[in-house]
């Protein structure tokens, strides 16, 4: 019912030349996975030269960030029309790295999720807990929180747009991966949360991606978790071959 997700999140890497060309190799590398959706979130300024190497490619775009004022003076900031223009279908939002190294907060994540909705932009709300919380105890009240206000508005015919990352924070870029186990009860989790909010079957629609250290060589036990519908890949993102090896994982 829910087809895979693999999401390479490039964060502020590659350049116009480089990111052309990973784009290009995913795409030729993906004609023969039919399963599996794939996506690819270059650095906003490179959003335009990748979508052309993408044009008529069964790879996706997205952006990584967007702001939720439609223009103005709000200097550095990019819009969901500007996303749109370029040919973004889905954009990140609340990724860990926003919201604990510039500042981003639920609030902040919640007014995107709705302009990018509202403008026909599926948002990959990003949601995880840090290493203190999770010795604390604190895992599910971290991930509860960061979605219930992540998803206030959102209306029951939207939410089926909207993919959630898990990505538990210490596991980003660490090499730590969480087991199938932990990502699975953090999933299930979701999904119930999904399921109070809106009922079982827009739950059952709803992709969660999880991410966090991702690569061909786990990514097969993670995405046999039932309630695991892909991966946010992040540094494994930026090799055509790996990043096609995790995509290959999944069917
Ligand atoms: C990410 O940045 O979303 C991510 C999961 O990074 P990595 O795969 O490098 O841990």
């Amino acid at each position: 019912m829910r087809r895979y997700l693999i999401a390479g999140n490039w964060k502020m890497n590659t350049d116009r030349s480089t990111g052309v060309a990973l784009a290009t190799a995913i795409a030729e590398q993906a004609a023969d996975l039919k399963d599996v959706d794939l996506l690819v979130c270059p650095p906003s300024i490179y959003l335009a030269p990748v979508a052309q190497a993408l044009a008529g490619k069964a790879v996706a775009l997205g952006a990584q960030n967007m702001y939720f004022e439609d223009n103005g003076a709000f200097t550095g900031e990019v819009s969901s029309a500007m996303l749109t223009d370029v040919g973004a279908e889905y954009v990140i939002l609340g990724h860990s790295e926003r919201r604990h190294i510039l500042g981003e907060t639920d609030q902040d994540v919640n007014k995107k999720t709705l302009k990018a909705l509202a403008a026909g932009i599926a948002p990959i709300v990003c949601v995880g807990e840090k290493l203190e919380e999770r010795e604390a105890g604190e895992t599910a009240a971290v991930n509860r929180r960061q979605f219930e206000a992540a998803f206030e508005g959102v209306t029951a015919e939207q939410a089926t747009s909207v993919v959630i990352a898990y990505e538990p924070v210490w596991a980003i870029g660490t090499g730590k991966v969480a087991t199938p186990e932990q990502a699975e009860e953090v999933h299930a989790d979701l999904r119930q949360l999904l399921t109070d909010r809106y009922n079982a079957e827009i739950a059952g629609q709803v992709r969660i991606l999880y991410g966090g250290s991702m690569k061909p060589g786990n990514a097969a036990e993670l995405m046999a978790q039932p309630n695991v519908d892909g991966g946010l890949i992040g540094g494994a993102a930026l090799k055509a071959e790996d990043f096609i090896g995790i995509a290959k994982a999944a069917g």
